[in-house]
């Protein structure tokens, strides 16, 4: 069986316990606004330009036989619904400027690239971490890797949204030795307005993570979405009524709005980032009921 991927990175100190493998799989289903992988939301290739090395000489334009390839003042873009990712628009850039993001791995050779560090797992208490894109959209493929690692004696972790049915759930769970799971909202309404999807899904999913793994919950704390502290708190709320021990905030930054220019993908938040110190102040005010809660940067 073959899954979809847009990275494979080794060596990872960011994504859970010790040293880690990070299989990123590509394909999301839900549109945060604050996204910072945009390259991971459509589930197939993509045609990605960086700007930076694009001369406008225009001719990706010429030679696109599907006229998927346009100008204007700002620059070149490509429209992704009607590109068919034929490849004659990188092979003509004479500066390299364009590549095809996506391919696609068979679960025999994700395992086996996972593998090649199992040293550094087990000295560092590491192995890998499944991410996206969000990977449960890929439900069997994630499960076979899954369970190829745990037979292959590598520890395993997620990176989820949570946002699938809770029988899929119940499927990764015994899979896992650590999950990692965002909490964005507790309001369903507004949780609806910055990711495009229902929070339903994802609490009934974080509830059974809670009782079931080791589980660490992420909260992206981002401007006019979820910074004040009546909703930071609701959220802690939520944490602690169901059994956490742990949240981490992820004050927002801007790293990712590049990618949206490559991608000729619109932006819609701000630019000013959140800084950790002015999200600690506020962390500072909540009752946080014993639950440990950190902020970091990312
Ligand atoms: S992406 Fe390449 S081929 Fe297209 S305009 Fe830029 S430099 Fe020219
Ligand atoms: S990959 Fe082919 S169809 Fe897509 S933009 Fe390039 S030339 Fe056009």
């Amino acid at each position: 069986m073959t899954g979809h991927l847009f990275n494979i990175q080794r060596f990872s100190l960011d994504d859970g316990p010790g040293i880690r493998t990070v299989v990123f799989l590509k394909g999301c289903n839900q549109v945060c606004l604050w996204c910072h992988n945009p390259e991971s939301l459509l589930p197939k290739p993509q045609v990605l330009r960086k700007d930076s090395l694009c001369t406008r000489c225009g001719r990706c334009e010429e030679v696109c036989p599907e006229g998927a390839i346009s100008h204007d003042a700002d620059g070149y873009r490509t429209d992704h619904k009607k590109c068919v990712r034929c490849g004659h628009c990188i092979d003509l850039c004479p500066n390299d400027a364009l590549m095809l993001v996506g391919y696609d791995r068979s679960v025999e050779e994700v395992v086996k690239l996972v593998c090649k560090d199992r040293d550094f797992y087990q000295r560092s208490g590491g192995g890998v971490t499944f991410s996206g894109g969000e990977p449960a959209m890929q439900g069997e493929f994630l499960l076979q890797c899954l369970e190829a690692c745990r037979e292959n004696g590598i520890q395993t972790a997620i990176e989820t949204n949570g946002n699938y049915p809770l029988k899929l759930t119940a499927r990764l769970s015994p899979l896992l030795d650590y999950v990692m799971v965002d909490l964005k909202h507790t309001d369903d309404e507004k949780h609806r307005r910055f990711t495009g999807v229902t929070n339903q899904q994802t609490l009934a999913s974080i509830q059974y993570y809670l009782t079931h793994n080791v589980t660490d919950l992420r909260v992206p704390v981002i401007p006019t979405f979820n910074d004040t502290a009546s909703e930071l708190q609701d959220i802690l709320n939520f944490a602690w009524e169901n059994g956490a021990q742990k949240v981490t905030l992820l004050p927002y930054h801007t790293f990712g709005i590049s990618k949206y220019t490559n991608l000729s993908m619109p932006y819609q938040l701000g630019n000013e980032p959140l800084s950790v110190a002015s999200v600690q102040k506020i962390v500072d005010q909540l009752d946080k009921k014993g639950l440990i809660v950190e902020v970091n940067e990312r």
